[in-house]
């Protein structure tokens, strides 16, 4: 079976190299023949990206202690084991996988692509415009814990500043921020100097950019005759914007459905349940946070459990593990809830 991919990043690459493996003949496309795109790279642990990263030789350091800010305070600190992340040379790691897709007979090219399309996997690029939110990254030289992340949400603002270690001798960090509504990219980067000029100094800043989440696109998997892959499909957490995992996890899951021929779609639906609970999940929760008064989400931000951290880190939290949380979370949280959810609206079209 001849399949057509478009768009070779984290899942694109991976799902040319899956298939291609299995004896599919696979033809990927993308616009650019070097990969790059503004990203945290932290990379979610679990089992197959665990393997991908370790594949791909593209670790760069490991952090184990995370501290959890609200408007620049510190809420929470877990020193976690064994680590949820790894914080990745994304740019390595989706080259290595391409390089992997070609060994494996994979056709891959670059540039524009003209014909159908099997697989759409042009991350954020395959949203709309209104589903999309901006974020950026600064790369810069500093002193920082190199095991060290810290995440600093602002509901004033509503979005997170990050700090990610860049290296393992606390030399280079990863600095951005990312709000839940669209923002230019030029004010994001000066909003993110500043925040962090306050708390490092003067930064030496190495290089930076900015780049769009699909933050409100509802999960979809297939659109006309193209499936939707990755962050095409949807998958990426809507509180943290976190999609290298989900990227990789919804590759295996297409090949694997594609693998079967027929009733690949419903396949392709049951084996991303998962994924598709803990986004929806994550944009209940962002949805909760922004419809409540300032006071009472702060309360809520403040009063969490670490559980509820933990499981936001370990990207365990599902519905159920929401719902098992909540209560926990502030006592005045639900008597207190005013009108209807802002945004989100359940959205799910298989
Ligand atoms: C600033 C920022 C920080 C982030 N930080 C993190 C993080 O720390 N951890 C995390 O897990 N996630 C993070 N994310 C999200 C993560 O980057 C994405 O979810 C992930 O890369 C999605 O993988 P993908 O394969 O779906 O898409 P991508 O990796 O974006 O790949 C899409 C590919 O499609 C190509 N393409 C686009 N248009 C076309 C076209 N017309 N024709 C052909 N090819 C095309 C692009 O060149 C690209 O190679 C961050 C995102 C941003 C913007």
């Amino acid at each position: 079976m001849k399949v057509r991919v478009l768009g070779l990043g984290v899942s694109g690459s991976f799902l040319a190299y899956l298939l291609a493996s299995r004896g599919f003949v696979v033809e990927g496309y993308d616009l650019s023949k070097r990969y790059f795109k503004a990203c945290g790279d932290a990379m979610a642990l679990k089992e197959l990206s665990n393997r991908v990263v370790r594949a791909t030789e593209s670790e760069l350091s490991k952090p184990k202690g995370f501290s959890i800010m609200l408007e620049g305070e510190e809420v929470a600190y877990l020193s976690l084991k064994p680590p949820p992340w790894t914080i990745v040379n994304k740019e390595k790691l989706v080259e290595a996988l391409r390089e992997m897709a070609a060994a494996e007979g994979a056709v891959l090219k670059y540039g524009k692509s003209q014909g159908a399309t099997l697989v759409d996997a042009r991350g954020p690029f395959a949203a709309r415009r209104e589903e999309l939110t901006n974020a950026v990254v600064i790369v810069a030289k500093t002193k920082w814990e190199p095991r060290e992340v810290s995440l600093d949400l602002t509901l004033r603002r509503r979005g997170t500043y990050w700090v990610f270690p860049l290296d393992d001798d606390g030399r280079l960090v990863n600095l951005g921020v990312g709000f839940d509504s669209w923002r230019s990219a030029a004010l994001l980067r000066q909003l993110a100097v500043k925040r962090f000029e306050k708390r490092f100094g003067r930064l030496e800043v190495i290089k930076s950019a900015a780049a769009p989440i699909a933050l409100w696109r509802p999960i979809k998997l297939k659109e006309g005759s193209s499936f939707l892959v990755g962050e095409a499909a949807g998958f990426v957490g809507r509180l943290n914007g976190e999609g290298n995992r989900m990227a990789l996890y919804s590759a295996a899951a297409l090949a694997e459905a594609l693998e079967r021929g027929s009733g690949a779609l419903q396949k392709y639906a049951q084996l991303t349940g998962r994924f598709a609970n803990e986004v929806m999940a994550s944009a209940l929760l962002l949805d909760l946070l922004g419809s409540l008064p300032y006071a009472v989400a702060k309360e809520a931000i403040t009063n969490a459990p670490k559980a509820l951290w933990e499981s936001w880190l370990r990207t365990e939290l599902t519905f159920q593990r929401l719902l098992s949380l909540l209560p926990a979370t502030a006592p005045s949280l639900f008597a207190k809830l005013r009108g209807r959810p802002r945004r989100w609206r359940p959205s799910l079209s298989y």
